[in-house]
């Protein structure tokens, strides 16, 4: 099955779909995708968007709050793990670190992280990581933490092959987004290629980050497959068996979104 494993439904264009999300829905599981995972950014947008996928079995969804923003609702681990009894809910995230993004004294976003793993480890929902710039950080609280009892996925992977294997040391999943088909992501392939296929995800992470050919234009859930396109190019296997295999390993890692 085609899964785009990590988009944000509630910031997608809509504009092609006459402003309408049914629309898009019916548009996007009609062009193949057959399962969508909407990740969190905030808690205060968070009661939104679980109303907007709910009517949408293909859809399931995380809790938690984004590295990059500091003035956002905190949350405690209590607090997600409250929220994560929601129906459909799989995964805590998106959390991590972004030093990239964000300046000064960053300790309140290590803070955040960890609270995230605890709630993790407390309800025993896979993580969902985004590091960028911050791949010594990341692995030293992942550890401290002790978030292999979690496990989860380190999303839009744009890191080297050694934080990808200390990550996969871990049982961590390694999901790929469309800057896999960028031209200049040359070393990124190489990772790519790398990562055993049954630890491999895809991803969109749209609105964001369009894979070539729709580079610079909103993203969408359906152009995971050129995401899967460029990674079986790479690893010189049909597009199909990639497609087949990365949705099993997403029904592994997040197992409660069979239902
Ligand atoms: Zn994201």
């Amino acid at each position: 099955m085609l899964v785009d494993s990590h988009c944000h439904l509630d910031r997608v264009d809509l504009s092609p779909y006459e402003g309408r999300f049914d629309r898009f829905m019916e548009s996007t599981l009609e062009s193949g995708v057959g399962h969508m995972l909407c990740v969190a950014i905030d808690l205060e947008s968070w009661p939104a968007m679980v109303e907007l996928v709910a009517p949408w079995e293909q859809v399931s969804i995380s809790v938690g709050v984004h590295p990059n923003d500091r003035e956002r609702e905190e949350p405690t681990p209590e607090r997600l793990v409250e929220l994560a009894q929601q129906r459909r809910c799989v995964a805590i995230g998106e959390t991590g670190l972004d030093y990239f993004r964000s300046e000064g004294d960053l300790e309140w976003q290590r803070e955040r992280f960890r609270n995230h793993i605890r709630a993790a480890r407390e309800t025993g929902l896979p993580l969902i990581v985004h590091t960028r710039e911050a791949r010594e950080d990341t692995l030293r609280i992942l550890r401290e933490e002790e978030a292999r009892d979690a496990g989860g996925v380190m999303h839009c992977f744009t890191e080297t092959w050694e934080m990808a294997s200390a990550a996969l040391e871990m049982g961590f999943y390694i999901s790929f987004s469309g800057i896999v088909t960028f031209r200049n992501a040359e070393d990124l392939r190489e990772v790519a290629k790398k990562v055993p296929l049954d630890r491999l995800l895809i991803e969109t992470d749209s609105p964001y980050l369009a894979p070539v050919p729709h580079r610079g234009r909103p993203n969408e859930p359906r152009y995971v497959r050129q995401v899967a396109e460029k990674i079986a190019e790479v690893r010189g296997m049909a597009v199909e068996e990639l497609i087949e295999r990365t949705g099993g390993n997403f029904f592994d890692l997040f197992p409660a979104s069979r239902s």
